[in-house]
Protein backbone atom coordinates (compact mmCIF):
# COMPACT_ATOMS: atom_id res chain seq x y z
CA UNK A 1 0.00 0.00 0.00
CA UNK A 2 1.42 3.24 -0.72
CA UNK A 3 1.03 6.42 1.31
CA UNK A 4 -1.97 8.06 -0.25
CA UNK A 5 -3.93 4.67 0.05
CA UNK A 6 -3.42 4.19 3.42
CA UNK A 7 -4.27 7.31 4.42
CA UNK A 8 -7.52 6.41 2.68
CA UNK A 9 -8.17 3.27 4.52
CA UNK A 10 -7.49 5.12 7.97
CA UNK A 11 -9.78 8.14 6.89
CA UNK A 12 -12.58 7.36 9.15
CA UNK A 13 -10.39 5.95 12.24
CA UNK A 14 -8.52 9.02 12.31
CA UNK A 15 -11.30 10.98 12.16
CA UNK A 16 -12.84 9.38 15.09
CA UNK A 17 -9.28 9.28 16.74
CA UNK A 18 -8.75 13.31 16.29
CA UNK A 19 -12.22 14.30 17.31
CA UNK A 20 -11.58 12.42 20.74
CA UNK A 21 -8.39 13.87 21.12
CA UNK A 22 -9.50 17.36 19.96
CA UNK A 23 -12.94 17.54 21.37
CA UNK A 24 -14.42 17.76 24.86
CA UNK A 25 -18.08 17.44 24.07
CA UNK A 26 -20.32 16.31 21.77
CA UNK A 27 -21.42 19.63 20.16
CA UNK A 28 -17.69 20.78 19.76
CA UNK A 29 -17.70 17.33 18.07
CA UNK A 30 -20.14 18.27 15.69
CA UNK A 31 -18.71 21.50 14.31
CA UNK A 32 -15.00 20.07 14.21
CA UNK A 33 -15.81 17.18 12.02
CA UNK A 34 -15.97 19.14 8.85
CA UNK A 35 -12.74 21.10 9.61
CA UNK A 36 -11.12 17.70 10.58
CA UNK A 37 -12.62 16.43 7.03
CA UNK A 38 -11.12 19.34 5.48
CA UNK A 39 -7.97 19.05 6.79
CA UNK A 40 -7.67 15.21 6.19
CA UNK A 41 -8.32 15.95 2.39
CA UNK A 42 -5.66 18.80 2.38
CA UNK A 43 -3.32 16.46 3.79
CA UNK A 44 -4.16 14.28 1.00
CA UNK A 45 -3.65 16.58 -1.85
CA UNK A 46 -0.29 18.09 -0.18
CA UNK A 47 1.36 14.25 -0.35
CA UNK A 48 -0.12 13.19 -3.88
CA UNK A 49 1.37 16.58 -5.12
CA UNK A 50 4.57 16.49 -2.95
CA UNK A 51 4.08 19.64 -1.87
CA UNK A 52 2.64 20.64 2.10
CA UNK A 53 2.67 23.74 1.43
CA UNK A 54 -1.22 22.29 0.46
CA UNK A 55 -1.87 22.18 4.07
CA UNK A 56 -1.07 26.39 4.50
CA UNK A 57 -4.18 27.09 4.26
CA UNK A 58 -6.34 25.67 6.95
CA UNK A 59 -3.58 26.13 9.00
CA UNK A 60 -4.19 29.47 8.63
CA UNK A 61 -7.31 29.75 9.07
CA UNK A 62 -7.13 28.17 12.15
CA UNK A 63 -4.78 30.36 13.50
CA UNK A 64 -6.44 33.93 12.38
CA UNK A 65 -9.76 32.68 13.47
CA UNK A 66 -8.85 32.37 17.41
CA UNK A 67 -10.73 34.52 19.66
CA UNK A 68 -9.60 37.57 21.46
CA UNK A 69 -9.70 35.09 24.82
CA UNK A 70 -7.62 32.78 22.94
CA UNK A 71 -4.74 35.24 22.03
CA UNK A 72 -4.79 36.95 25.54
CA UNK A 73 -3.73 33.09 26.84
CA UNK A 74 -0.80 33.83 24.61
CA UNK A 75 -0.77 30.18 24.62
CA UNK A 76 0.27 28.19 21.25
CA UNK A 77 -3.17 27.08 20.49
CA UNK A 78 -2.77 25.96 16.92
CA UNK A 79 0.44 24.38 17.20
CA UNK A 80 -0.41 22.44 20.17
CA UNK A 81 -4.11 21.10 18.24
CA UNK A 82 -1.88 20.29 15.50
CA UNK A 83 0.59 18.34 17.63
CA UNK A 84 -2.66 16.41 19.05
CA UNK A 85 -3.84 15.51 15.59
CA UNK A 86 -0.08 14.06 14.98
CA UNK A 87 -0.49 11.99 18.17
CA UNK A 88 -4.28 10.72 16.81
CA UNK A 89 -2.70 9.78 13.55
CA UNK A 90 0.30 7.58 15.12
CA UNK A 91 -2.26 5.78 17.23
CA UNK A 92 -4.44 4.96 14.73
CA UNK A 93 -1.80 4.20 12.48
CA UNK A 94 -0.51 2.02 15.18
CA UNK A 95 -3.70 0.59 15.61
CA UNK A 96 -4.34 -0.55 12.05
CA UNK A 97 -1.10 -1.18 10.17
CA UNK A 98 1.66 -4.03 10.71
CA UNK A 99 4.43 -2.53 12.28
CA UNK A 100 6.57 -2.17 8.60
CA UNK A 101 3.60 -0.27 7.19
CA UNK A 102 3.68 2.19 10.31
CA UNK A 103 7.30 2.83 10.26
CA UNK A 104 6.94 3.58 6.34
CA UNK A 105 3.73 5.50 6.88
CA UNK A 106 4.96 8.08 9.69
CA UNK A 107 8.29 8.23 7.73
CA UNK A 108 6.21 9.88 4.85
CA UNK A 109 4.09 11.53 6.64
CA UNK A 110 7.09 13.51 8.79
CA UNK A 111 8.09 16.53 6.28
CA UNK A 112 4.38 17.50 6.16
CA UNK A 113 4.32 17.39 10.25
CA UNK A 114 6.99 19.30 10.11
CA UNK A 115 6.47 21.73 7.76
CA UNK A 116 2.78 22.27 8.80
CA UNK A 117 4.14 22.78 12.44
CA UNK A 118 6.51 25.55 11.50
CA UNK A 119 3.74 27.09 9.61
CA UNK A 120 1.84 27.10 12.33
CA UNK A 121 4.32 28.21 15.13
CA UNK A 122 5.02 31.23 12.63
CA UNK A 123 1.64 32.37 11.95
CA UNK A 124 1.04 32.40 16.09
CA UNK A 125 3.89 34.84 16.57
CA UNK A 126 2.69 37.09 13.90
CA UNK A 127 -1.27 36.87 15.15
CA UNK A 128 0.07 36.95 18.91
CA UNK A 129 2.65 40.04 17.45
CA UNK A 130 -0.72 42.03 15.86
CA UNK A 131 -2.76 41.33 18.89
CA UNK A 132 -0.26 42.55 20.93
CA UNK A 133 0.01 45.58 18.88
CA UNK A 134 -3.14 46.15 18.28
CA UNK A 135 -3.79 45.94 22.25
CA UNK A 136 -0.68 48.46 23.35
CA UNK A 137 -2.40 50.69 20.82
CA UNK A 138 -6.02 50.39 22.40
CA UNK A 139 -4.07 51.27 26.01
CA UNK A 140 -2.37 53.84 24.03
CA UNK A 141 -5.64 55.92 23.21
CA UNK A 142 -7.28 55.19 26.27
CA UNK A 143 -4.63 56.78 27.99
CA UNK A 144 -4.38 59.95 25.69
CA UNK A 145 -8.01 60.41 26.42
CA UNK A 146 -7.65 59.63 29.99
CA UNK A 147 -4.79 62.18 29.18
CA UNK A 148 -7.15 64.36 27.68
CA UNK A 149 -9.57 64.52 30.06
CA UNK A 150 -6.85 65.23 32.82
CA UNK A 151 -6.13 68.01 31.07
CA UNK A 152 -9.37 69.61 30.42
CA UNK A 153 -10.35 69.35 33.56
CA UNK A 154 -7.51 71.04 34.76
CA UNK A 155 -8.03 73.65 32.76
CA UNK A 156 -11.77 74.07 33.54
CA UNK A 157 -10.83 73.74 37.45
CA UNK A 158 -8.30 76.71 36.87
CA UNK A 159 -10.42 79.28 35.27
CA UNK A 160 -13.50 78.20 37.08
CA UNK A 161 -11.63 78.77 40.67
CA UNK A 162 -10.53 82.30 39.10
CA UNK A 163 -13.36 84.08 39.15
CA UNK A 164 -14.22 83.29 43.16
CA UNK A 165 -11.24 83.71 44.17
CA UNK A 166 -10.66 87.68 42.85
CA UNK A 167 -13.72 87.71 44.44
CA UNK A 168 -12.49 87.04 48.04
CA UNK A 169 -9.07 88.67 47.24
CA UNK A 170 -11.00 92.15 46.11
CA UNK A 171 -13.65 91.81 49.35
CA UNK A 172 -10.13 91.18 51.57
CA UNK A 173 -8.96 93.73 50.40
CA UNK A 174 -12.36 96.17 50.72
CA UNK A 175 -12.16 95.08 54.12
CA UNK A 176 -8.91 95.75 54.68
CA UNK A 177 -10.05 99.43 53.53
CA UNK A 178 -12.71 99.71 55.33
CA UNK A 179 -11.15 98.49 58.80
CA UNK A 180 -8.72 100.94 58.26
CA UNK A 181 -10.84 103.73 59.29
CA UNK A 182 -12.28 101.67 62.71
CA UNK A 183 -11.82 101.90 65.89
CA UNK A 184 -8.05 100.48 67.28
CA UNK A 185 -9.92 97.75 69.09
CA UNK A 186 -11.89 96.45 66.12
CA UNK A 187 -8.72 96.99 63.84
CA UNK A 188 -6.56 94.82 66.70
CA UNK A 189 -9.48 92.05 66.70
CA UNK A 190 -10.15 91.75 62.98
CA UNK A 191 -6.09 91.61 61.67
CA UNK A 192 -5.57 88.16 62.77
CA UNK A 193 -8.84 87.26 60.54
CA UNK A 194 -7.97 89.21 57.59
CA UNK A 195 -4.15 87.86 57.68
CA UNK A 196 -5.86 84.35 57.54
CA UNK A 197 -7.55 84.75 54.51
CA UNK A 198 -5.10 86.48 53.02
CA UNK A 199 -2.48 83.69 53.63
CA UNK A 200 -5.34 81.01 52.31
CA UNK A 201 -6.23 83.28 49.15
CA UNK A 202 -2.38 83.42 48.52
CA UNK A 203 -2.11 79.80 48.71
CA UNK A 204 -5.01 78.93 46.12
CA UNK A 205 -3.87 81.51 44.12
CA UNK A 206 -0.43 79.97 43.48
CA UNK A 207 -2.50 76.25 43.18
CA UNK A 208 -4.59 78.22 40.52
CA UNK A 209 -1.73 79.70 39.03
CA UNK A 210 0.30 76.30 38.79
CA UNK A 211 -3.01 74.65 37.53
CA UNK A 212 -3.41 77.14 34.55
CA UNK A 213 0.71 77.01 33.55
CA UNK A 214 -0.29 73.07 33.50
CA UNK A 215 -3.02 73.74 31.14
CA UNK A 216 -0.78 76.55 29.24
CA UNK A 217 1.89 73.48 28.83
CA UNK A 218 -0.32 70.87 27.66
CA UNK A 219 -2.40 73.14 25.37
CA UNK A 220 1.46 74.65 23.79
CA UNK A 221 0.32 77.63 24.95
CA UNK A 222 3.29 78.85 27.36
CA UNK A 223 4.58 81.94 25.61
CA UNK A 224 8.22 82.88 26.36
CA UNK A 225 9.26 86.51 26.31
CA UNK A 226 12.92 86.25 26.06
CA UNK A 227 14.77 89.04 27.46
CA UNK A 228 18.43 89.51 29.07
CA UNK A 229 18.93 87.21 31.77
CA UNK A 230 22.12 86.25 34.24
CA UNK A 231 21.52 83.50 36.72
CA UNK A 232 23.30 85.08 38.92
CA UNK A 233 20.81 87.75 39.48
CA UNK A 234 17.73 85.28 39.74
CA UNK A 235 19.48 83.62 42.39
CA UNK A 236 20.27 86.86 44.35
CA UNK A 237 16.62 87.82 44.17
CA UNK A 238 15.57 83.97 44.83
CA UNK A 239 17.43 83.87 48.37
CA UNK A 240 16.39 87.30 49.72
CA UNK A 241 12.90 86.17 48.80
CA UNK A 242 13.64 82.64 51.03
CA UNK A 243 16.03 83.83 53.48
CA UNK A 244 12.58 84.24 56.09
CA UNK A 245 11.35 80.35 55.64
CA UNK A 246 15.16 79.02 55.68
CA UNK A 247 15.48 80.77 58.58
CA UNK A 248 12.47 79.45 59.97
CA UNK A 249 13.56 75.78 59.23
CA UNK A 250 17.37 76.54 59.82
CA UNK A 251 18.37 75.96 56.76
CA UNK A 252 21.46 76.98 54.35
CA UNK A 253 22.10 78.00 51.45
CA UNK A 254 25.28 78.29 49.41
CA UNK A 255 24.88 80.19 45.81
CA UNK A 256 28.03 79.61 43.71
CA UNK A 257 29.36 81.81 41.67
CA UNK A 258 29.71 79.02 39.16
CA UNK A 259 30.89 80.16 35.62
CA UNK A 260 28.25 81.34 33.63
CA UNK A 261 26.22 82.49 36.36
CA UNK A 262 27.47 86.13 35.54
CA UNK A 263 27.36 85.92 31.98
CA UNK A 264 24.21 87.14 29.73
CA UNK A 265 21.73 84.71 28.09
CA UNK A 266 18.79 84.69 26.41
CA UNK A 267 15.54 83.80 28.85
CA UNK A 268 12.27 84.35 29.72
CA UNK A 269 13.36 86.36 33.16
CA UNK A 270 9.82 85.12 35.01
CA UNK A 271 9.58 81.77 34.14
CA UNK A 272 13.13 81.05 34.78
CA UNK A 273 12.79 82.17 38.26
CA UNK A 274 9.79 80.28 38.84
CA UNK A 275 11.78 76.69 38.09
CA UNK A 276 14.27 77.73 40.30
CA UNK A 277 11.90 78.86 42.84
CA UNK A 278 9.91 75.30 42.66
CA UNK A 279 13.67 73.83 42.51
CA UNK A 280 14.89 75.58 45.89
CA UNK A 281 11.25 75.53 47.90
CA UNK A 282 11.25 72.00 46.81
CA UNK A 283 14.70 71.31 48.28
CA UNK A 284 13.56 73.46 51.22
CA UNK A 285 10.61 71.56 51.65
CA UNK A 286 12.07 67.99 51.46
CA UNK A 287 15.72 68.41 53.51
CA UNK A 288 15.01 68.22 57.57
CA UNK A 289 15.07 71.59 59.52
CA UNK A 290 19.25 71.87 59.58
CA UNK A 291 20.02 70.78 56.21
CA UNK A 292 22.29 72.24 53.56
CA UNK A 293 20.90 73.42 50.12
CA UNK A 294 23.89 73.93 47.02
CA UNK A 295 23.45 76.06 43.88
CA UNK A 296 26.32 75.83 41.63
CA UNK A 297 26.96 75.31 37.85
CA UNK A 298 29.34 75.08 34.92
CA UNK A 299 29.43 76.25 31.82
CA UNK A 300 29.26 73.45 28.98
CA UNK A 301 29.70 73.93 24.96
CA UNK A 302 26.47 76.12 24.01
CA UNK A 303 24.78 75.48 27.21
CA UNK A 304 24.99 76.43 31.07
CA UNK A 305 24.07 73.68 33.45
CA UNK A 306 23.03 74.60 37.06
CA UNK A 307 22.15 72.09 40.05
CA UNK A 308 20.36 72.49 43.17
CA UNK A 309 21.53 70.07 45.91
CA UNK A 310 19.90 69.05 49.22
CA UNK A 311 20.75 67.06 52.19
CA UNK A 312 17.02 65.83 52.25
CA UNK A 313 15.18 62.61 52.24
CA UNK A 314 16.28 61.84 48.54
CA UNK A 315 14.23 60.06 45.44
CA UNK A 316 13.96 56.82 45.05
CA UNK A 317 15.71 55.67 41.20
CA UNK A 318 12.20 54.48 40.01
CA UNK A 319 10.12 57.65 40.85
CA UNK A 320 13.15 60.31 39.31
CA UNK A 321 11.13 60.21 35.81
CA UNK A 322 7.34 60.40 37.47
CA UNK A 323 8.38 63.20 39.82
CA UNK A 324 8.75 65.11 36.55
CA UNK A 325 4.81 64.52 35.18
CA UNK A 326 2.06 66.31 36.18
CA UNK A 327 0.48 65.20 39.94
CA UNK A 328 3.66 63.32 40.03
CA UNK A 329 4.02 63.42 44.07
CA UNK A 330 5.18 60.67 45.77
CA UNK A 331 4.11 59.29 49.08
CA UNK A 332 0.26 58.84 50.13
CA UNK A 333 -1.32 62.33 50.20
CA UNK A 334 -3.27 61.85 53.20
CA UNK A 335 0.75 61.85 55.13
CA UNK A 336 1.77 64.79 53.31
CA UNK A 337 1.62 67.90 55.46
CA UNK A 338 -0.30 71.16 54.13
CA UNK A 339 2.05 74.54 53.65
CA UNK A 340 4.91 75.44 50.76
CA UNK A 341 8.00 75.07 52.82
CA UNK A 342 7.37 72.94 55.88
CA UNK A 343 9.18 69.55 55.93
CA UNK A 344 7.57 67.48 53.57
CA UNK A 345 4.80 69.81 53.01
CA UNK A 346 2.89 68.60 50.01
CA UNK A 347 1.76 70.62 47.27
CA UNK A 348 -0.21 69.12 44.68
CA UNK A 349 2.49 67.80 42.62
CA UNK A 350 2.68 70.42 39.63
CA UNK A 351 6.12 71.92 40.37
CA UNK A 352 8.36 69.87 38.87
CA UNK A 353 5.81 69.10 35.69
CA UNK A 354 6.17 73.17 35.46
CA UNK A 355 9.82 73.60 35.67
CA UNK A 356 10.24 70.95 33.30
CA UNK A 357 7.94 72.18 30.76
CA UNK A 358 9.55 75.66 31.42
CA UNK A 359 13.02 74.33 30.60
CA UNK A 360 11.97 72.50 27.44
CA UNK A 361 10.60 75.27 26.14
CA UNK A 362 13.43 77.35 26.55
CA UNK A 363 15.42 74.26 24.73
CA UNK A 364 17.01 72.67 27.61
CA UNK A 365 16.59 69.66 29.95
CA UNK A 366 15.96 69.19 33.32
CA UNK A 367 16.67 65.94 35.53
CA UNK A 368 17.55 64.73 39.00
CA UNK A 369 20.24 62.75 40.50
CA UNK A 370 19.50 60.88 44.12
CA UNK A 371 21.38 57.69 45.64
CA UNK A 372 17.73 56.66 46.29
CA UNK A 373 15.25 57.27 49.27
CA UNK A 374 16.04 56.93 52.99
CA UNK A 375 13.92 59.71 55.52
CA UNK A 376 16.36 58.82 58.37
CA UNK A 377 20.14 58.63 56.23
CA UNK A 378 19.00 62.12 54.08
CA UNK A 379 20.98 60.84 51.39
CA UNK A 380 19.92 63.98 48.92
CA UNK A 381 18.83 65.10 45.53
CA UNK A 382 20.51 67.11 43.19
CA UNK A 383 18.50 68.82 40.05
CA UNK A 384 20.26 69.31 37.51
CA UNK A 385 19.01 72.22 34.60
CA UNK A 386 20.60 72.38 31.18
CA UNK A 387 19.92 75.74 29.21
CA UNK A 388 20.95 76.86 25.92
CA UNK A 389 23.83 79.62 26.00
CA UNK A 390 21.72 82.61 23.88
CA UNK A 391 23.37 85.60 22.65
CA UNK A 392 19.76 86.70 21.00
CA UNK A 393 16.38 85.90 21.70
CA UNK A 394 15.75 82.81 19.23
CA UNK A 395 13.75 84.22 16.21
CA UNK A 396 16.51 86.60 15.92
CA UNK A 397 19.10 84.17 16.90
CA UNK A 398 17.24 81.98 13.88
CA UNK A 399 17.41 84.71 11.44
CA UNK A 400 21.02 85.84 12.00
CA UNK A 401 21.90 81.90 11.71
CA UNK A 402 20.74 81.68 8.83
CA UNK A 403 22.24 84.66 7.27
CA UNK A 404 25.78 84.09 9.08
CA UNK A 405 25.53 80.42 6.94
CA UNK A 406 24.18 82.40 3.67
CA UNK A 407 27.33 84.66 4.26
CA UNK A 408 29.78 81.96 4.70
CA UNK A 409 28.57 80.30 2.00
CA UNK A 410 28.61 83.09 -1.00
CA UNK A 411 32.41 83.60 1.25
CA UNK A 412 32.97 80.03 -0.05
CA UNK A 413 31.69 80.55 -3.55
CA UNK A 414 33.77 83.66 -4.37
P1 LIG B 1 4.92 68.90 45.08
O1 LIG B 1 3.90 69.98 44.96
O2 LIG B 1 4.35 67.61 45.60
O3 LIG B 1 6.17 69.32 45.79
P2 LIG B 1 6.58 68.73 42.71
O4 LIG B 1 6.18 68.53 41.28
O5 LIG B 1 7.33 69.97 43.04
O6 LIG B 1 5.25 68.61 43.56
O7 LIG B 1 7.41 67.48 43.17
C1 LIG B 1 6.92 66.18 42.89
C2 LIG B 1 7.44 65.19 43.93
O8 LIG B 1 8.84 65.05 43.78
C3 LIG B 1 7.24 65.64 45.35
O9 LIG B 1 5.96 65.28 45.82
C4 LIG B 1 8.35 64.90 46.07
O10 LIG B 1 7.91 63.59 46.39
C5 LIG B 1 9.45 64.78 45.02
N1 LIG B 1 10.51 65.78 45.21
C6 LIG B 1 10.65 66.95 44.53
N2 LIG B 1 11.76 67.60 44.92
C7 LIG B 1 12.36 66.82 45.86
C8 LIG B 1 13.57 66.95 46.64
N3 LIG B 1 14.37 68.00 46.53
N4 LIG B 1 13.86 65.93 47.49
C9 LIG B 1 13.04 64.84 47.59
N5 LIG B 1 11.91 64.68 46.89
C10 LIG B 1 11.56 65.65 46.03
Amino acid sequence: MDVLQTLDSLHDAWVEAALAALAQGEATRMGLRPQLERFYELLRQAVSSNDPAWLDSIVYLWVWSQTVTDLDSQEINVAEALQHLIEATMQVARQHLTDGENLEFITALMPYWLHMLEYAANQEMRAQLDHTTSELERVQRELERLDKSKSDFISVAAHELKTPLTLVEGYAAMLRDVLTHAPEDVRAQASPFLEGIDRGSKRIREIVDDLVDVSLLDNDMLKLSFQPVWLGQIFRSLTDELAPVLEERRLTLKVHRFPGSERLIFGDVERLQQVFRNLLTNAIKYTPDGGRITVDGRLLPGFVEVWVADTGIGIAPEDQRIIFDKFGRLGDPQTHSSGKTRFKGGGPGLGLAIARGIVEAHGGSIWVESPGYDEEKCPGSIFHVLLPLREAPPDEAGKSGIFSKLAAYLKKGE
